[in-house]
Protein backbone atom coordinates (compact mmCIF):
# COMPACT_ATOMS: atom_id res chain seq x y z
CA UNK A 1 0.00 0.00 0.00
CA UNK A 2 1.22 3.58 -0.63
CA UNK A 3 1.07 6.62 1.52
CA UNK A 4 -1.35 8.62 0.39
CA UNK A 5 0.13 12.00 0.70
CA UNK A 6 3.27 10.31 -1.02
CA UNK A 7 4.56 7.80 -3.46
CA UNK A 8 6.83 6.01 -0.39
CA UNK A 9 5.06 2.58 1.34
CA UNK A 10 2.63 3.28 4.04
CA UNK A 11 3.19 1.90 7.66
CA UNK A 12 -0.01 2.35 8.96
CA UNK A 13 -3.64 2.32 7.55
CA UNK A 14 -5.54 4.60 9.98
CA UNK A 15 -9.68 3.51 9.95
CA UNK A 16 -10.88 6.32 11.73
CA UNK A 17 -9.60 8.84 9.31
CA UNK A 18 -9.31 6.17 6.21
CA UNK A 19 -5.71 7.48 5.58
CA UNK A 20 -2.67 5.26 4.44
CA UNK A 21 0.49 6.77 5.78
CA UNK A 22 4.35 6.43 5.11
CA UNK A 23 6.70 6.89 8.39
CA UNK A 24 7.23 10.31 7.59
CA UNK A 25 3.47 11.45 7.28
CA UNK A 26 2.89 9.18 10.24
CA UNK A 27 5.59 11.09 12.05
CA UNK A 28 3.89 14.34 11.10
CA UNK A 29 0.28 13.44 12.05
CA UNK A 30 0.97 12.41 15.51
CA UNK A 31 3.49 15.21 15.87
CA UNK A 32 0.80 18.03 14.22
CA UNK A 33 -2.11 16.27 16.63
CA UNK A 34 -0.16 16.49 19.47
CA UNK A 35 0.71 20.66 18.52
CA UNK A 36 -2.68 21.32 17.76
CA UNK A 37 -3.30 20.34 21.32
CA UNK A 38 -0.95 22.22 23.60
CA UNK A 39 -1.79 24.90 21.94
CA UNK A 40 -5.97 24.62 21.92
CA UNK A 41 -5.34 23.65 25.55
CA UNK A 42 -2.69 26.21 26.45
CA UNK A 43 -0.65 23.38 27.97
CA UNK A 44 2.57 25.35 27.62
CA UNK A 45 2.90 29.08 27.96
CA UNK A 46 6.09 31.05 27.80
CA UNK A 47 8.86 30.39 30.65
CA UNK A 48 7.54 27.17 31.85
CA UNK A 49 9.38 24.54 33.74
CA UNK A 50 7.17 21.32 32.68
CA UNK A 51 8.05 18.15 34.79
CA UNK A 52 7.32 15.19 32.62
CA UNK A 53 6.28 12.12 34.77
CA UNK A 54 8.76 9.74 32.85
CA UNK A 55 7.50 5.77 34.29
CA UNK A 56 9.75 4.24 31.55
CA UNK A 57 6.62 2.84 29.89
CA UNK A 58 6.38 3.47 26.34
CA UNK A 59 3.81 6.77 26.57
CA UNK A 60 6.32 8.30 28.98
CA UNK A 61 8.51 7.45 26.57
CA UNK A 62 7.71 9.27 23.69
CA UNK A 63 6.12 11.85 25.57
CA UNK A 64 9.34 13.10 26.89
CA UNK A 65 10.93 12.50 23.40
CA UNK A 66 7.99 14.77 21.27
CA UNK A 67 8.30 17.53 23.84
CA UNK A 68 12.00 17.61 23.94
CA UNK A 69 11.82 17.81 19.96
CA UNK A 70 8.89 20.64 19.64
CA UNK A 71 10.72 22.51 22.35
CA UNK A 72 14.21 22.59 21.29
CA UNK A 73 14.61 25.74 20.55
CA UNK A 74 12.79 27.71 23.16
CA UNK A 75 15.03 28.35 25.53
CA UNK A 76 12.20 29.58 27.95
CA UNK A 77 10.69 26.57 27.90
CA UNK A 78 12.37 24.13 30.37
CA UNK A 79 12.10 20.45 30.39
CA UNK A 80 12.99 18.06 33.59
CA UNK A 81 11.99 14.55 34.07
CA UNK A 82 10.98 12.58 37.31
CA UNK A 83 10.73 8.82 37.86
CA UNK A 84 8.54 7.37 40.85
CA UNK A 85 9.97 3.98 41.64
CA UNK A 86 7.01 2.17 43.07
CA UNK A 87 9.44 -1.33 44.35
CA UNK A 88 7.41 -3.68 42.04
CA UNK A 89 10.28 -6.12 41.69
CA UNK A 90 11.07 -7.26 38.21
CA UNK A 91 9.30 -4.63 36.90
CA UNK A 92 10.25 -1.03 37.54
CA UNK A 93 13.96 -2.07 37.12
CA UNK A 94 13.71 -2.60 33.72
CA UNK A 95 11.48 0.39 32.74
CA UNK A 96 14.00 2.76 34.85
CA UNK A 97 16.72 1.66 32.65
CA UNK A 98 14.70 3.11 29.68
CA UNK A 99 14.27 6.14 31.15
CA UNK A 100 17.89 6.79 32.50
CA UNK A 101 19.21 6.40 28.90
CA UNK A 102 16.61 8.44 27.41
CA UNK A 103 17.27 11.30 29.62
CA UNK A 104 20.85 10.61 29.60
CA UNK A 105 20.74 10.63 25.70
CA UNK A 106 18.54 14.04 25.36
CA UNK A 107 20.43 15.77 28.25
CA UNK A 108 17.35 16.41 30.76
CA UNK A 109 17.85 16.46 34.43
CA UNK A 110 16.37 13.22 36.27
CA UNK A 111 14.87 13.25 39.41
CA UNK A 112 14.25 9.45 41.06
CA UNK A 113 12.31 8.83 43.56
CA UNK A 114 10.48 5.64 45.53
CA UNK A 115 7.76 5.01 48.01
CA UNK A 116 10.10 3.75 50.09
CA UNK A 117 11.39 7.83 50.23
CA UNK A 118 8.24 9.24 50.31
CA UNK A 119 6.58 6.42 52.54
CA UNK A 120 9.22 4.42 54.19
CA UNK A 121 7.44 1.24 52.46
CA UNK A 122 6.92 -0.31 48.67
CA UNK A 123 3.93 -1.14 46.44
CA UNK A 124 5.12 -4.55 46.83
CA UNK A 125 5.07 -4.54 50.48
CA UNK A 126 2.34 -2.91 50.86
CA UNK A 127 -0.32 -5.38 48.58
CA UNK A 128 1.28 -8.21 50.39
CA UNK A 129 0.24 -6.92 53.97
CA UNK A 130 -3.39 -6.00 52.91
CA UNK A 131 -4.95 -7.49 50.30
CA UNK A 132 -5.85 -3.68 48.45
CA UNK A 133 -6.05 -3.09 45.12
CA UNK A 134 -2.54 -2.84 43.57
CA UNK A 135 -3.13 -0.39 41.17
CA UNK A 136 -6.06 1.82 43.15
CA UNK A 137 -2.84 2.08 45.86
CA UNK A 138 -0.52 2.71 43.01
CA UNK A 139 -1.87 5.12 41.45
CA UNK A 140 -2.88 7.36 44.10
CA UNK A 141 0.06 7.29 45.63
CA UNK A 142 2.89 7.63 42.47
CA UNK A 143 0.04 10.79 41.75
CA UNK A 144 1.15 12.22 45.34
CA UNK A 145 4.77 11.90 45.12
CA UNK A 146 4.65 13.22 41.34
CA UNK A 147 2.69 15.96 42.64
CA UNK A 148 4.83 16.56 45.57
CA UNK A 149 8.46 16.21 43.47
CA UNK A 150 7.03 18.59 40.84
CA UNK A 151 6.13 20.74 43.24
CA UNK A 152 9.43 21.00 44.99
CA UNK A 153 11.10 21.42 41.54
CA UNK A 154 9.22 24.30 40.87
CA UNK A 155 7.62 22.88 37.95
CA UNK A 156 4.10 24.88 36.42
CA UNK A 157 3.30 21.84 34.89
CA UNK A 158 3.16 18.44 35.11
CA UNK A 159 2.91 16.66 31.41
CA UNK A 160 1.52 12.66 32.02
CA UNK A 161 1.89 10.23 29.18
CA UNK A 162 -2.17 9.54 29.30
CA UNK A 163 -3.27 8.88 25.76
CA UNK A 164 -6.59 8.06 23.76
CA UNK A 165 -7.44 5.43 24.54
CA UNK A 166 -6.42 5.86 28.37
CA UNK A 167 -8.87 9.00 28.43
CA UNK A 168 -11.69 7.10 26.68
CA UNK A 169 -11.64 4.70 29.09
CA UNK A 170 -11.32 6.89 31.90
CA UNK A 171 -14.35 8.85 30.46
CA UNK A 172 -16.38 6.17 30.53
CA UNK A 173 -15.43 4.44 33.43
CA UNK A 174 -16.24 8.11 35.19
CA UNK A 175 -19.90 7.90 33.43
CA UNK A 176 -20.54 4.21 34.65
CA UNK A 177 -19.41 5.53 38.45
CA UNK A 178 -21.57 8.53 38.31
CA UNK A 179 -18.55 10.17 39.13
CA UNK A 180 -18.77 13.71 38.38
CA UNK A 181 -16.03 15.01 40.83
CA UNK A 182 -13.76 13.04 38.77
CA UNK A 183 -15.05 14.02 35.87
CA UNK A 184 -14.42 17.66 36.62
CA UNK A 185 -10.76 17.02 37.72
CA UNK A 186 -10.17 15.58 34.23
CA UNK A 187 -11.04 18.89 31.93
CA UNK A 188 -7.71 20.33 30.81
CA UNK A 189 -6.47 23.21 32.13
CA UNK A 190 -7.67 23.09 35.47
CA UNK A 191 -5.91 25.20 38.46
CA UNK A 192 -6.17 23.79 41.71
CA UNK A 193 -4.09 24.98 44.83
CA UNK A 194 -1.38 23.03 45.85
CA UNK A 195 -1.67 20.29 42.52
CA UNK A 196 1.29 21.19 39.95
CA UNK A 197 -1.67 21.51 36.53
CA UNK A 198 -1.15 18.63 34.86
CA UNK A 199 -1.18 18.58 30.99
CA UNK A 200 -2.10 15.22 28.67
CA UNK A 201 -0.42 15.93 25.33
CA UNK A 202 -1.08 12.39 23.91
CA UNK A 203 -4.47 12.76 24.60
CA UNK A 204 -5.35 12.53 21.03
CA UNK A 205 -3.31 9.48 19.94
CA UNK A 206 -4.30 6.18 20.14
CA UNK A 207 -2.19 3.71 22.59
CA UNK A 208 -1.22 1.27 19.40
CA UNK A 209 0.23 4.85 17.30
CA UNK A 210 2.16 6.17 20.68
CA UNK A 211 3.65 2.56 20.80
CA UNK A 212 4.44 2.67 16.22
CA UNK A 213 5.86 6.08 17.07
CA UNK A 214 8.19 4.85 19.27
CA UNK A 215 9.53 2.12 17.39
CA UNK A 216 9.62 4.28 14.46
CA UNK A 217 12.20 6.43 16.29
CA UNK A 218 13.98 4.09 17.63
CA UNK A 219 12.83 5.04 21.35
CA UNK A 220 14.07 2.64 24.17
CA UNK A 221 10.70 1.15 24.80
CA UNK A 222 10.02 -2.16 26.42
CA UNK A 223 6.56 -4.26 25.85
CA UNK A 224 7.31 -5.61 29.59
CA UNK A 225 3.84 -5.61 31.26
CA UNK A 226 3.58 -4.75 35.19
CA UNK A 227 2.86 -8.16 37.09
CA UNK A 228 -0.16 -6.55 39.18
CA UNK A 229 -2.60 -7.24 36.26
CA UNK A 230 -4.33 -3.68 35.86
CA UNK A 231 -7.54 -2.41 37.42
CA UNK A 232 -10.66 -5.17 36.61
CA UNK A 233 -12.86 -2.85 35.42
CA UNK A 234 -10.62 -0.52 33.53
CA UNK A 235 -9.93 -3.60 31.57
CA UNK A 236 -12.80 -4.63 30.65
CA UNK A 237 -13.67 -0.90 29.74
CA UNK A 238 -10.64 -1.55 27.65
CA UNK A 239 -12.05 -4.23 25.62
CA UNK A 240 -15.26 -2.91 24.93
CA UNK A 241 -13.99 0.26 23.43
CA UNK A 242 -11.60 -1.46 21.54
CA UNK A 243 -14.59 -3.87 19.96
CA UNK A 244 -16.84 -0.88 19.49
CA UNK A 245 -13.71 0.56 17.30
CA UNK A 246 -13.34 -1.97 15.31
CA UNK A 247 -16.81 -2.03 14.16
CA UNK A 248 -17.32 1.57 14.52
CA UNK A 249 -13.97 2.98 13.77
CA UNK A 250 -13.54 6.99 15.75
CA UNK A 251 -15.15 5.80 19.03
CA UNK A 252 -12.23 6.73 20.89
CA UNK A 253 -12.41 10.13 19.49
CA UNK A 254 -15.90 10.64 19.50
CA UNK A 255 -15.99 9.93 23.46
CA UNK A 256 -13.22 12.35 24.23
CA UNK A 257 -14.95 14.75 22.27
CA UNK A 258 -18.05 14.36 23.72
CA UNK A 259 -16.52 14.92 26.62
CA UNK A 260 -15.36 18.07 25.61
CA UNK A 261 -18.68 19.01 24.48
CA UNK A 262 -20.30 18.72 27.69
CA UNK A 263 -17.34 19.83 29.75
CA UNK A 264 -18.24 23.35 29.81
CA UNK A 265 -21.44 22.08 31.69
CA UNK A 266 -19.41 21.19 34.54
CA UNK A 267 -18.05 24.75 34.82
CA UNK A 268 -17.46 26.85 36.85
CA UNK A 269 -14.96 24.67 38.79
CA UNK A 270 -15.54 24.33 42.81
CA UNK A 271 -13.53 20.88 42.96
CA UNK A 272 -13.23 21.33 46.74
CA UNK A 273 -9.69 20.86 47.32
CA UNK A 274 -8.42 21.00 50.43
CA UNK A 275 -5.26 20.13 52.51
CA UNK A 276 -4.93 17.17 54.14
CA UNK A 277 -5.14 17.56 58.48
CA UNK A 278 -2.00 14.47 58.28
CA UNK A 279 0.21 15.02 55.81
CA UNK A 280 -0.63 18.61 54.23
CA UNK A 281 -1.16 17.42 50.93
CA UNK A 282 -3.83 18.52 48.55
CA UNK A 283 -6.95 16.17 48.40
CA UNK A 284 -10.58 15.94 48.17
CA UNK A 285 -11.19 15.24 52.19
CA UNK A 286 -9.97 16.30 55.04
CA UNK A 287 -7.51 13.74 55.22
CA UNK A 288 -6.16 12.69 52.20
CA UNK A 289 -6.59 9.63 50.19
CA UNK A 290 -3.04 8.32 50.45
CA UNK A 291 -2.99 8.71 53.77
CA UNK A 292 -6.29 6.85 54.12
CA UNK A 293 -5.04 4.09 52.09
CA UNK A 294 -1.87 4.29 53.82
CA UNK A 295 -3.71 4.11 57.36
CA UNK A 296 -5.94 1.16 55.87
CA UNK A 297 -9.25 3.10 56.54
CA UNK A 298 -10.31 2.63 53.49
CA UNK A 299 -8.97 -0.31 50.26
S1 LIG B 1 -0.50 -1.75 36.38
FE1 LIG B 1 -1.25 -1.01 38.36
S2 LIG B 1 0.31 -1.63 39.83
FE2 LIG B 1 1.25 -1.78 37.80
S3 LIG B 1 2.30 0.19 37.52
FE3 LIG B 1 0.24 0.38 36.61
S4 LIG B 1 -1.04 1.22 38.24
FE4 LIG B 1 0.85 0.45 39.20
ZN1 LIG C 1 3.97 9.79 2.82
ZN1 LIG D 1 -2.59 13.10 53.68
Amino acid sequence: MKCQRCSRTAVLYQKYSNAHLCRSHFIEDVERKIKRDIRKFKMVERNDRIAVALSGGKDSIVLLHVLHKIFQNRPDIELVAITIDEGINGYREHTLEHAVKLTNQLGIPHTIKTFKQGFGTTLDELTGKKEHAACTLCGVLRKNLLNRYARELGADKLAVGHNLDDEAQTILMNFLRGDTDRMKRMLPGIKQPGLVMRIKPLRSIPEKEVALYGFLNDLPVSTDECPYAGEALRNEIREMINNYEVKHPGTKYSLLGGFEAISEALRPLNTGIVNCEKCGEPGSESICKTCRLLSGSIR
